[in-house]
């Protein structure tokens, strides 16, 4: 008996579709990491964590927080992002995508309805399908649908509280939320969650965010990686106290989990130290950001940029998109296709993403390569 036809005959499949992946080693210059603003490798991050170790701050925090793993690293590094963010509390998670899960699952209630994008990333996706709530999407960008998804769960009755999840930044497509309209419609109904993933040290002043008005609300929750453009890994969930203490008593991806590295909430805090003191790394990143945006728009016009580090390349179908990737590749330029199920059939794409890992000369070397390159051109 072959127990394992299945899974072989899955992973054919997803070969004939040309989605099959693989996993493949860095090599060339970086436009595919989310390290924005190059802090992953900064001699600042780095020598945090040696002066961490050499301190004696544990590697491992060896326990959930209501155990023994509570660590002052932690509980001070939460404290400080609360207040650099303008939120009352923080809750620290070992990645975005189980905070993400985490949050869905333990505070919209029964009888609630969770709203989102639906260009949500999959973690919301995740969270929404294990929560509590109703779930609904609305279509990308549109408040207009939103409300109007809105109205017609009202008039069935329902009396719950409406928790909007959308991205303040999409990961895909690089493209903003309208926040302020969506928080008037959470005003009147419930909540704004507001996932900041790919905007947490790029926008906003001191890189603090695209919802950094918003934050302290008590109808506002909000989440930042700390593995993208601060440079290291896990989550921070800001909202108001009560909502912070629910989820230590609640969540049980909190409850249940070991809590993170407490070198990670040290290597945090040196993260925002540097968005405090470096401010030219937003501008420098906006500078690649105009820079690529202009050679695009001369080189390739048909294609649209997002106006962000995240530039999505559409080129259609699976095959052509890899292809292209792989020329890319070839010519020492480490820049990936992205395929369905990730984005929608027929919009596979380059994901270029903008970070201080790429000279502006190499920003400039790339889109002559791929007016080069391009299937059409
Ligand atoms: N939210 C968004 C919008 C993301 O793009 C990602 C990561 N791709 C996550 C959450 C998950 O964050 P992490 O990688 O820290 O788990």
């Amino acid at each position: 008996m072959d127990r394992l036809a299945v899974y072989r005959r899955d992973l054919d499949g997803l070969a004939r579709l040309s989605r099959r992946r693989v996993l493949s080693h860095r090599q060339g210059i970086d436009f595919s990491s989310n390290d924005y603003i190059g802090l992953a490798q900064s001699p600042r991050l780095v020598a945090a964590a040696r002066r961490a170790l050499d301190a004696g701050v544990p590697v491992g925090a060896a326990g959930s927080r209501l155990l023994r793993g509570q660590t002052e690293a932690q509980a001070r590094f939460e404290d400080v992002a609360a207040r650099f963010f303008g939120a009352e509390a923080a809750l620290g998670f070992g990645g975005g995508y189980v905070a993400n899960f985490a949050v869905l699952t333990t505070l919209p209630q029964r009888g609630d309805l969770l709203l989102m994008d639906e260009l949500s990333h999959a973690s919301t996706h995740e969270g929404a399908r294990a929560g509590r709530a109703q779930v609904a999407t609305f279509r990308h960008g549109d408040v207009g649908h939103a409300a109007d998804v809105i109205a017609d769960w009202r008039a069935q009755g329902n009396t719950g509280a409406v928790w909007i999840a959308v991205e303040s930044l999409y990961s895909m497509d690089g493209d903003r939320a309208p926040l302020d309209e969506l928080m008037a419609l959470a005003d009147e109904h419930g909540f704004l969650m507001v996932d900041e993933a790919h905007a947490t040290g790029v926008f906003g002043p001191q890189g603090r965010g695209l919802a950094h008005h918003l934050e302290g609300r008590d109808n506002v929750v909000t989440l930042h990686t700390l593995g993208k453009a601060l440079g290291g890994s896990g989550a921070l969930i800001c909202a108001s106290r009560v909502l912070i203490d629910f989820l230590v008593n609640r969540c049980r991806p909190f409850i249940f989990a070991t809590a993170p590295s407490p070198l990670m909430a040290e290597v945090g805090l040196e993260s925002l130290a540097i968005l405090r003191d470096e401010p030219w790394r937003q501008a420098v990143l906006q500078g690649h950001i105009d820079c690529f945006g202009a050679e695009i728009a001369r080189r390739l016009p048909h294609l649209r940029v997002s106006g962000s580090q995240i530039v999505p390349l559409i080129v259609g179908q699976n095959a052509p998109t890899m292809e292209l990737a792989a020329a890319v590749q070839s010519r020492g330029f480490d820049l990936r296709g992205i395929r369905p199920p990730t984005v929608p059939e027929g919009t596979s794409r380059l994901r270029l993403s903008l970070t201080l890992n790429a000279s502006r000369a190499q920003v400039i070397r790339l889109a002559e390569l791929l007016e080069e390159l391009w299937p059409d051109s």
